[in-house]
């Protein structure tokens, strides 16, 4: 589960030049796709209209998961197939274990631990057991950039869904955090559909298919090696 694919896919926000003009693509179940382009291009376009923020009409494309229309299945179930990382993430004002824990009802301890261990939130992030209610926001922890991120991480491994949408952050990170961002996306990318709105060179390096688009539109496409040939 978690195949993706965008066939002839074209949006226009009202009053607006079209946002994405025949698009297609596929991802297949467990393949990682990276979208790249300059601001305007219609990568977050894509993000959104694959989570339903807004519905294709009749005449511009489909949109199918597994072979369904999405506008076929309920919005409640599409989103429970797809985790998002943002980039920027928002935290609640609580604790970092009910932070990660919203994203399973009901998971256990030991679960929102392991989901931290796996998004390398082993440092000063997270203590067990003793800190295990620090709030985070403005009277608790001040978090950086990167630790939401790995929060946001931690939230979507527990939830486990087989499709991902991540959008990267184009923020400088120190190296450090960097390295353990790098391993938190392996973890949580690793057997699962992704479409990424890249920054990350490993991101890009590792992707099996790199979209680049401009104006709405794939201009070019392959993966990292066919790409430099390319150009
Ligand atoms: P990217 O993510 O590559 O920066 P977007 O998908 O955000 O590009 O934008 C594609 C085009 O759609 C741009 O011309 C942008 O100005 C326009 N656009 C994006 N979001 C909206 C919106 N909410 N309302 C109107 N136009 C939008
Ligand atoms: P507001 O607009 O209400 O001030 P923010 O968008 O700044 O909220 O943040 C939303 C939530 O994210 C807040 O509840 C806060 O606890 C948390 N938050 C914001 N920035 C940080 C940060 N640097 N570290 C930890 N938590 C943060």
């Amino acid at each position: 589960d978690g195949e993706i694919e965008f066939d002839n896919v074209n949006f226009t926000y009202e009053g607006r030049q079209p946002a994405l003009r025949g698009v297609s693509f596929r991802v297949p179940k467990g393949g990682s796709v990276a979208l790249v382009g300059e601001s305007g291009a219609g990568k977050s376009t894509i993000l959104r209209l694959l989570y339903r923020f807004y519905d294709l009409k009749e005449g511009e494309g489909r949109i199918l998961v597994d072979g369904q229309d999405i506008r076929d299945v309920t919005q409640a179930s599409l989103r429970k197939a797809i985790g998002v990382v943002p980039q920027d993430a928002v935290l609640f004002n609580a604790s970092i274990a009910y932070n990660i824990g919203y994203g399973k009802l009901g998971a256990s301890q030991d679960e929102v631990e392991e989901a931290a261990k796996a998004a390398q939130m082993h440092d000063r992030i997270i203590t067990f057991p003793e800190n295990y209610d620090t709030k985070v926001g403005e009277r608790g922890i001040r978090l950086s950039g990167g630790e939401k991120q790995r929060v946001a991480i931690a939230r979507t491994l527990l939830k486990n869904p087989p499709i991902l949408l991540l959008d990267e952050a184009t923020s400088a990170l120190d190296t450090s955090t960097e390295r353990d961002i790098q391993k938190a996306l392996q973890n949580l990318v690793r057997g699962r559909s992704s479409l990424s709105i890249a920054h990350r060179l490993s991101t890009i390096a590792n992707a099996d298919l790199i979209l680049v688009l401009k104006d709405g539109q794939i201009i070019e496409q392959g993966n990292h090696k066919q790409l430099l040939e390319l150009n």
